[in-house]
């Protein structure tokens, strides 16, 4: 049998492993993938430390050990199995890591991503079984995955580039149940962050035409202004007014607005952000303006029901995206009209996952790529 590398987890709380294993065969819906890369997002380190088997004391959430982590995985088709028609060996692609069991009421009315047992490939979910069934993440040369999860690359995306659809996805599927589009103006809350910095890319592909943004770091807000001076304006967050004085990032946004406040917001603020740094964001909304949350605060929010319906605003939350929705912007990619150069990619050799996963906050926000090579082994 053919073996391959892959970083595993034996322990939470301990360093991976590189363990040499066999290269797993597609069953017949399924494709094997070499992969190329890999992206790594920052949470992975809070997970491989047992931060959610912490909150759920049967550890039902998490894969079994020993794991193969990796959320975010691209490379190139080995092979396909015995009823894969469409995917060619050869072919680039990236793989979204969305499993659903494919058989319930909502995965058969074609809304996997409210599947009850849904799961990420290479990171966490709802179901044992799907987790036992798609044991390996990016973090390993070669994985198996539904020939259904594939998204496939135009030549000038990179697989570096593509190892972010992960973050990219998530704020496009909020923004398209937004509305975004020409005309609209949007504020995304926490914009020079990782999904921050990649929904205002995504807003500008998407024509949006007034997006505002906020953050703590004037230097990383004025790199993010830069991409479209013309379209994209910044404010300083700071820390929130006193009870009873007008805040000033209400006043910025309406003023941008002509008076009214903007269409929608995109919550992307970082895990530890306090309920009082989003509400400021949901004031920034028009009357009928709506809100998704894809960011992490996990406080309670300060939320004034009364409040929502006379104004009729619309709140909701959203997690990942589909993978029509992955081709979607592999194809704007592909067109050039979403522009992805400004992302600074990191790439490391899978030898080097543990320095990786310690080194994540030393990062430029959200322009720094964090990437593993798993053809790499140093
Ligand atoms: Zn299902």
């Amino acid at each position: 049998m053919p073996t391959m590398i892959a970083a595993r987890l034996h322990a939470y709380g301990s360093p991976m492993t590189l363990d040499r294993i066999e290269v797993p065969e597609p069953r017949p819906n399924d494709v094997l993938v070499e992969v190329k890369a890999c992206g790594v997002v920052p949470n992975l380190a809070r997970v491989v430390s047992n931060f959610f088997g912490k909150l759920t004391p049967d550890n039902k959430m998490m894969p079994p050990l020993p794991a193969i982590f990796g959320l975010d995985p691209a490379g190139v088709v080995a092979k396909v199995g015995a009823q894969v028609w469409s995917v060619r060996p050869g072919e680039r692609v990236y793989v979204n890591p969305s499993r659903s069991c494919g058989s319930c009421r909502m995965c058969r009315s074609g809304q996997p991503l409210d599947c009850p047992n849904w799961t990420l490939q290479g990171y966490f979910g709802r179901s044992q079984d799907i987790m036992r069934a798609y044991p390996y993440g990016g973090l390993s040369q070669f994985l198996t995955a539904p020939a259904s999860a594939l998204v496939k690359l135009p030549d000038n995306l990179g697989f570096e580039a593509a190892a972010r659809l992960g973050y990219l996805g998530t704020a496009y599927a909020a923004m398209k149940k937004l509305g975004v589009g020409a005309g609209r103006a949007l504020l995304i809350n926490g914009i020079s962050g990782q999904l921050g910095l990649n929904a205002a890319q995504l807003a500008l592909a998407m024509g949006a035409t007034t997006i505002l943004g906020t953050g703590r770091n004037q230097k990383l807000l004025d790199r993010v202004k830069a991409l479209a001076p013309l379209r994209i304006d910044t404010f300083a967050a700071g820390d929130p007014p006193a009870p009873g004085s007008g805040d000033p990032l209400v006043a910025w946004a309406k003023a941008a607005t002509g008076g009214d406040g903007v269409d929608g917001v995109i919550d992307c603020l970082p895990p530890g952000a306090p309920a009082t740094a989003m509400m400021r964001a949901l004031y920034c909304l028009r009357r009928g303006g709506a809100a998704v949350n894809v960011g992490a605060v996990m406080d309670m929010l300060p939320l004034n029901a009364f409040w929502l319906m006379t104004n009729r605003i619309g709140l909701s939350g959203s997690v990942w995206f589909s993978t029509g929705e992955g081709e979607e912007m592999a194809a704007m990619a592909g067109a050039g009209t979403l522009d992805l150069s400004a992302l600074q990619h990191r790439v490391s050799p899978l030898s080097k996952v543990n320095e990786v996963l310690a080194g994540m906050d030393d990062r430029d926000g959200g322009f720094t790529n964090f990437v593993i090579d798993p053809t790499r082994i140093e």
